[in-house]
């Protein structure tokens, strides 16, 4: 059985003022949904802050990505040593927006996602495919190649969490029905089964695409899906808190 998981990616948002309130409100608002994990990837900025404000509570902390490497001459970079050193258990990696805007691609998502194993942390590694590539009928080979590229040769994926976001669906109000989303998940599980050492029934695989208290619990209804990575409805205490509690029920 897998445990739900919610994960707020807040990407570029928020001041010190803004995400102390965003946390405090939330952390009223899920104080009793247990039936699911939850996690929130502030800045990296608010990180520190955020681990603070939610010691003690159901809400974890991840980034929204890290560097390939784990120290050294790279000027702006941050490493996974140092995200699990200030107390993150999660790295979002491979998001459309790294993909589209800066360049990243399988090599270097695969040694971020090593990087991120050997600190300790779990990797919510993002495929998806583009509107033109679904409408060319290759969304399940551009999905395919991603997973393939990001995981064959690690060496432990027992902690790993998969975010299915097709890239059409992202910050645009458009969703992947439930029955789309639920096929391409039941897909990617059968991907996973090819990749050494992974338990694809225990994998948990999140839909990620304007998700909103609104869509939520039709989504998970699906047998495939586990969960959502949220990007502007996690900004909303009330309406993250909605999707927590759907994920729980
Ligand atoms: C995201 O960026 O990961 C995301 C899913 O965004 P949104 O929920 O705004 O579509």
């Amino acid at each position: 059985m897998r445990r739900a998981l919610v994960v707020g990616n807040w990407k570029m948002h928020g001041t010190r003022n803004s995400v102390d309130a965003l946390l405090a409100a939330l952390l009223k608002d899920t104080v009793s949904s247990t039936g699911a994990d939850i996690a929130v990837c502030p800045t990296y900025l608010h990180i520190d802050s955020a681990v603070s404000l939610c010691s003690d509570s159901a809400i974890t902390v991840g980034a929204q990505d890290c560097s390939q490497f784990a120290s050294g001459a790279y000027t702006g970079e941050v490493a996974a040593p140092m995200l699990a050193d200030s107390g993150c258990r999660w790295v979002i990696l491979g998001h459309s927006e790294r993909r589209q805007y800066h360049g990243e691609a399988e090599a270097q998502i695969a040694a971020k996602l090593a990087s991120v194993i050997d600190a300790g942390m779990q990797p919510i590694l993002c495929v998806g495919e583009t509107r033109e590539q679904r409408e060319a009928a290759e969304a399940e080979a551009v999905v395919a190649a991603q997973i393939q590229g990001a995981l064959s040769g690690q060496s432990s994926l027992d902690n790993l969490v998969i975010a299915y976001e097709p890239v059409w669906a992202i910050g645009t109000g458009l969703t992947a029905s439930p029955q789309e989303a639920q096929a391409m998940h039941a897909f990617i599980r059968e991907q996973l089964k090819t990749v050494a050492g992974l338990d694809a029934q225990a994998t948990r695989i999140l839909y990620g695409g304007s998700v909103k208290a609104a869509n939520a619990a039709q989504l998970f209804a699906e047998s495939d899906i586990d969960g959502a990575l949220v990007g502007g409805a996690a900004l909303v205490a009330a309406d993250f808190a909605a999707i927590v509690a759907a994920a729980a029920s």
